[in-house]
């Protein structure tokens, strides 16, 4: 391994890196470990990303062991399994000073487009991942200032698009003609807009209105417990729900096993189905599902399988219970009246001053949008519309060139999933092992294509989610890098003990 400081050994090809968050930190720090001096483009002025402005309530929806960098773990000072936005932020800036990342990043700088430059700009053919830097070609990244809307072009040899899901491009569902917002008296936002809200002004802008909140992820529910700890009863937070879900109201179902055992272990990937109907039943008990009329039609193993199980915010169903938040059910559609939300066969409108929308993001089409040429945003998006991208090893598109995609795929744990991810890409651009041909790299992203949805609630299959599969993906990853995939010690460890970060540290 290079030596981190040793100028003389450093690598001549440029790494272009697209964003500061967890994923844009590690692929930078990786890419220095191997000789490479990225540069790192960030829209932002800081690091970070989803976790710089989050709900004031947000804490962490994994247990800190399972989100922590492999070589830098969270201090002894911090007690909490769940720390809160802050905690998370000090602990990412920590490891960004220790490893010395910052003098990577340009801040202000946001990437509006990439090119790739092979003298046919993009509509020729690459067929190979043979050779990672072919010198054939060169991507083109034209990066504007945020501070003076100027902007420049780097050409850069490689690029790591870590851009992140969850922000910048809201999900906005799609109105009938005149049934859109500019139909509503009140007001509308998405719920980034709230996220940006410091605690007091967000609880200001709620206070003494009629809010109704569309969605039941997790910043639909972390809004409406906000609003009913504001409005009360007086003024009950109205919940539009399409799906129930799945919420986990702790990590130890029964109080036997933590879910650690129950879904991080080898032993719990083969068990899944029993495992899941195991905590179905807690989950219904615990969270009065059947009295809320909140039982949902799928599986926890769907819920999961499809990254979309969220830890329920700490007594939710009270509040239900109290009256100050009121669950709307089976809402498959809905528009906008003067008054408020109109859902599908109703006549009498959801009254209403504020509407929030908690209805997520495209990171699909962030991503593709990036792309210049149509070839590589048609590459990107897939031709299935199930809004996941195809990536071998969930990190490179067979038929793009010299180019990766981070923290786009899903666990329950994304810093490791980045993390080892990261480690793989480092080890491809040193040339420590090669990737098979397109056709063989996407026979496997086929297959793994399969797995995926075999599990996933077919609904909810619109994200790259791997966490059934989280311990085998690692393996691919291990095995290529020429690692031992099996990191435990001793028969038992291997099987039963469930896989975290600090599996992959060598
Ligand atoms: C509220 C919230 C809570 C979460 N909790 C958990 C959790 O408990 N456990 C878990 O595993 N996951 C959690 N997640 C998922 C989370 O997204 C990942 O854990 C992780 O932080 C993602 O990091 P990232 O770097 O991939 O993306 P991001 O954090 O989104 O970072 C992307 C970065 O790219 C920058 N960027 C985007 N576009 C451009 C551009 N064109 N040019 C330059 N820069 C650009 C952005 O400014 C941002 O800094 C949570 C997500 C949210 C929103």
């Amino acid at each position: 391994m290079a030596n981190f400081n040793d100028r003389e050994n450093r690598k001549k090809e440029v790494i272009g890196i697209i964003g500061a968050g967890i994923s844009g930190l590690l692929a930078c720090k990786y890419c220095i470990t191997k000789g490479f001096d990225p540069i790192v483009f960030e829209s932002e002025s800081s690091i970070g990303g989803v976790w710089t402005k989050t709900i004031g309530s947000t804490k962490l929806q994994t247990r800190k062991n399972l989100y922590q960098f492999s070589d830098f773990p969270w201090p002894d000072s911090v007690i909490e399994s769940f720390p809160d936005q802050q905690t998370v932020m000090d602990y990412i800036e920590s490891y960004a000073r220790h490893f010395d990342l910052l003098k990577y990043i340009q801040f202000h700088s946001k990437v509006l487009s990439l090119s790739y430059e092979d003298g046919d700009d993009g509509a020729g053919e690459w067929n190979s991942w043979d050779q990672v830097f072919s010198g054939k070609g060169k991507w083109s990244v034209t990066v504007q200032d945020t501070l003076t809307l100027s902007t420049q072009v780097y050409q850069v040899d490689f690029v790591v698009v870590c851009v992140g899901k969850f922000s910048q491009v809201p999900n906005i569902p799609e109105f009938p003609p005149n049934k859109g917002p500019e139909t509503f008296e009140g007001q509308v936002i998405h719920s980034m807009d709230y996220s940006k809200m410091d605690s007091k002004s967000a609880s200001n802008f709620v206070k003494g209105k009629q809010v109704a909140i569309v969605g039941f992820q997790k910043s639909g529910m972390d809004i409406a417990m906000e609003c009913s700890t504001v409005n009360g009863v007086e003024r009950p937070c109205a919940v539009v729900i399409r799906t129930p879900h799945w919420n986990l109201p702790d990590f130890f179902p029964w109080g036997l096993f933590s879910l650690g055992y129950l879904y991080q272990s080898r032993f719990a990937e083969l068990m899944r189905w029993a495992f899941s109907k195991y905590v179905e039943s807690y989950i219904k008990h615990k969270n009065r599902l059947a009295k809320h009329g909140m039982v949902p039609e799928h599986s926890f193993l769907n819920e999961l399988s499809s990254c979309s199980a969220n830890i329920l915010p700490e007594g939710f169903y009270n509040r239900v219970e109290e009256g100050s938040i009121k669950l709307i059910k089976k809402a498959e559609s809905f528009g906008f009246s003067k008054e408020g939300i109109l859902l599908e066969g109703q006549s009498e409108p959801i009254k209403s001053d504020l509407v929030i929308l908690a209805t997520g993001f495209n990171g699909i089409d962030k991503l593709k949008s990036i792309f210049k040429a149509p070839k590589y945003q048609k590459f990107i998006a897939g031709s299935d519309d199930s809004g996941t991208v195809s990536l071998y090893r969930e990190c490179i598109h067979p038929r793009i060139p010299q180019l990766a995609v981070i923290g786009f795929s899903q666990t329950t744990a994304n810093l490791y999933t980045s993390e080892i991810r990261c480690r793989w890409l480092a080890e491809l651009l040193d040339g420590k092992f090669k990737v098979p041909n397109t056709k063989m790299m996407e026979k496997d992203i086929k297959e793994w294509d399969k797995y995926k949805k075999r599990y996933s609630y077919k609904k909810y299959y619109r994200r790259s989610c791997i966490t059934p599969l989280h311990i085998w993906h690692n393996d691919q990853l291990c095995k290529d890098m020429g690692w031992n995939p099996k990191r435990k010690k001793g028969f038992w460890a291997e099987w039963f003990e469930p896989y975290g970060p600090m599996d992959y540290t060598g």
